[in-house]
């Protein structure tokens, strides 16, 4: 009775484990074939507001809409490779989690940022396009030491590298540097080669810089272009910057000034669908440069 019971309980764990081997099995092989039916790595086409990735999304051919939290994501084809617009939302925090969940979920080849921006620099006018060969939070600060009733003094403040170490920021001298993301070189090329498609503006190489700031002081504005070198600012590019050299994904901002208070450029929100025209033709272009 005993040997019988042992018997049945021994089959029972044989069946129950042959089970479990091929549910895996059958996993793997779901995986392996629809990894087969695309095993093309994406481009990521990313843009904050509705005005700046609609219309790169409706250039997309064969589109299917995808969401995760408050992200939105167009996956289709440009010249039959796959292509993912995604509209992250304003800000850094959005485009971070963005970025991070695009590679995760899609292991992409390369992400490009692209939208609207102010202008740092007096030389650049509305309609003129930044490639971010540099990127940087200019949001990244440390105040000087100042007792109560002592005031504030901006201009003090000091730029602080959060990827300086995995100590505190505020006691280390090695993080009183500006941290500086430097943009893909190849994705760097695609854009220079096209640069003469763009007819309502020039395309320059410059130094974007980033933070949930929108500044309206000239004073301020001038201080960030001579101590941190910026030519715009926005609230995006360097925190999907900072993302994507963490996973070691090729990344690049593109961005167009929408206004410029240094040389009196008024806002202009058509400047959004610009900027996409001129994006879609470099996605062409690293197309058919990087992936053939
Ligand atoms: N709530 C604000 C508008 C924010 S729009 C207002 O009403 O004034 C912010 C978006 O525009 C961001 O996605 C940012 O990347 C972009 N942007 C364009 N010009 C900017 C500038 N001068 N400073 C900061 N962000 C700018």
């Amino acid at each position: 009775m005993k040997n019988i019971r042992s018997i049945t309980f021994a089959l029972i764990i044989t069946l129950f484990f042959s089970f479990l081997v091929g549910c895996q099995s059958s996993t793997e092989n779901e995986t392996s074939a629809s990894a087969e039916e695309n095993d093309q790595q994406p481009i990521i086409i990313q843009g904050p507001m509705p005005i700046e990735a609609e219309n790169f999304a409706a250039k997309l051919e064969n589109v299917e809409e995808e969401t995760s939290g408050n992200f939105l994501f167009y996956k289709g084809e440009v010249n039959d490779y796959p292509v993912i617009v995604m509209k992250t939302g304003k800000g850094m925090e959005n485009t971070a989690a963005a970025t991070a969940i695009a590679i995760e979920k899609f292991d992409p080849k390369a992400i490009i940022n692209q939208g609207t921006s102010g202008g740092h620099d007096p030389d650049l006018h509305v309609f003129d396009i930044v490639l971010g060969e540099r990127m940087v939070n200019i949001g990244s600060l440390k105040t000087g030491n100042r007792d109560e009733g002592e005031g504030i003094a901006p201009t003090e403040w000091i730029p602080m590298d959060l990827m300086a170490s995995e100590g505190s920021a505020g006691e280390d001298p090695d993080a009183e540097n500006i941290r500086y993301f430097e943009g893909d070189k190849d994705l760097l090329a695609a854009a220079k080669a096209v640069k003469k498609t763009h007819e309502e503006g020039k395309v320059v190489e410059g130094t974007i810089g980033s933070a949930d700031v929108w500044n309206n002081e000239v004073d301020r504005i001038q201080w960030f272009h001579e101590n941190y070198g910026t030519s715009v600012e926005e609230m995006e590019t360097a925190s999907g910057a900072q993302i994507a050299k963490a996973y070691d994904v090729p990344y690049l901002g593109v961005r167009i000034l929408s206004n410029n208070k240094t040389n009196g450029g008024e806002y202009n929100p058509d400047t959004a669908a610009a900027n996409q025209e001129y994006v879609y033709k470099v996605v062409k272009q690293y197309i058919s440069t990087e992936t053939k």
